[in-house]
């Protein structure tokens, strides 16, 4: 029996940060597999600071969104119905096929969830990509050590939440920056040792405020005046893990690097970008490090729910204006 799948498309390119008519809404017919086929509901949606660059003309570090196509992301769905030996109704898997409610698959690009005791929607969070970035960045790109001290932007969002933890884990010293008194209450909450809002003034004078004796590592997820911020604060031989840049991501223009790079010449700074998957020799140590972090509750992690496809241009926008702590999630179905 065919079902009804509604996609978002990309209808234009935005300008600037994206509107809710950059979007559009196309509903398709979903046969009933073929003999190689499964059918799966998404049931959990990621939206992404990422994807925004996905939408620009030309080429990023990910592949570009086409024009009126459903456009492409993390997801986790439920198979419906299957003719492939490989899945069975009922398996859960994720896949990249995120931003509509269900689609027809040949089993490719498909993975069935490992079982575990947590909530199904932790592999959009700390069990996928977002808890692996901070994985990598803070012991791949940044080689972090034991009791060093850790500066994390954006540290009340997905990355940096978890980020922040796993520094703490890791015996090191931990202070974040986020967008309201909120988000700086919650920091403290998950064991930051210190945190603060980067609206209440000068970003330099409240890291000196905060680590006092200077930073080790600087986890940028924000870019801009907070990297500039954070290599006046770097300690001789720190390393900066570039993971993003969310405060450049809707610039018009190009954007100016930090005007300060050169005090890493004289105190020997490592500036090491990174793309999640990039250090394949810490994936087995990721998978059974987080799963027992989050199962013994040494790790734990907020999600920012909106429901329903409709909502997803809307939960995606709203990522550039702090709307979520923890992950944003679009949820479509249980
Ligand atoms: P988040 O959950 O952190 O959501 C984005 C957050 O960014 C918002 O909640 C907001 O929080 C903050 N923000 C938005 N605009 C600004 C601004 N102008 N200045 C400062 N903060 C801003 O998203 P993710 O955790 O998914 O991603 C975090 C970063 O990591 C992004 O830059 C993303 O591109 C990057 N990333 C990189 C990956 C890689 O492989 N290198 C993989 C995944 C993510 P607030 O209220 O605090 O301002």
């Amino acid at each position: 029996m065919p079902i009804t799948s509604t996609e978002v498309h990309l209808a234009r390119r935005p300008n600037g940060l994206p509107v809710l008519q950059d979007f559009n809404f196309v509903e398709q017919e979903l046969a009933d597999p073929d003999d190689s086929q499964v059918l799966i509901q998404n049931l959990y949606l990621s939206v992404d600071p990422y994807m925004r660059g996905r939408m620009n003309e030309g080429k990023g570090y990910a592949a570009g969104y086409p024009l009126n196509e459903a456009m492409f992301g993390g997801a986790i769905g439920r198979v419906v119905a299957s003719r492939q030996n490989d899945f069975q109704e009922g398996d859960l898997v994720s896949s990249n096929m995120g931003w509509r409610e269900g689609f027809l698959s040949d089993g490719r690009g498909l993975s069935k969830l490992a079982a575990t005791s947590l909530p199904i929607s932790a592999y959009l969070g700390p069990l996928g990509g977002t808890g692996r970035t901070a994985y990598e960045g803070l012991l791949g790109a940044a080689q972090m050590q034991d009791g060093e001290t850790v500066f994390v932007s954006g540290a009340a969002g997905a990355v940096g939440s978890i980020a922040g933890q796993i520094a703490r884990l890791k015996g090191c010293r931990t202070i974040g920056s986020a967008g309201s008194v909120e988000k700086v209450a919650f920091l403290k909450e998950i064991g930051f040792d210190s945190a603060f809002d980067y609206h209440d003034g000068n970003l330099l004078a409240q890291l000196q405020e905060g680590a006092p004796d200077g930073l080790d590592v600087y986890f940028d997820n924000v870019g801009r005046d907070h990297l500039e911020a954070a290599l006046a604060h770097m300690k001789r031989l720190g390393r900066i893990a570039l993971c993003g840049a969310i405060s450049q991501y809707n610039a018009t223009a190009p954007v100016a690097g930090p005007r300060n790079l050169a005090v890493a010449i004289g105190l020997g700074l490592n500036l090491r970008g990174f793309i999640v998957g990039m250090f394949p020799e810490l994936r087995e140590s990721f998978q059974r490090d987080m799963v027992s972090w989050l199962e013994s509750g040494q790790i734990t992690w907020r999600e920012t729910i909106r429901e329903g496809i409709r909502n997803a241009p809307d939960a995606f926008i709203g990522l550039f204006s702090g709307e979520n702590i923890g992950k944003m999630i679009v949820k479509l179905a249980d």
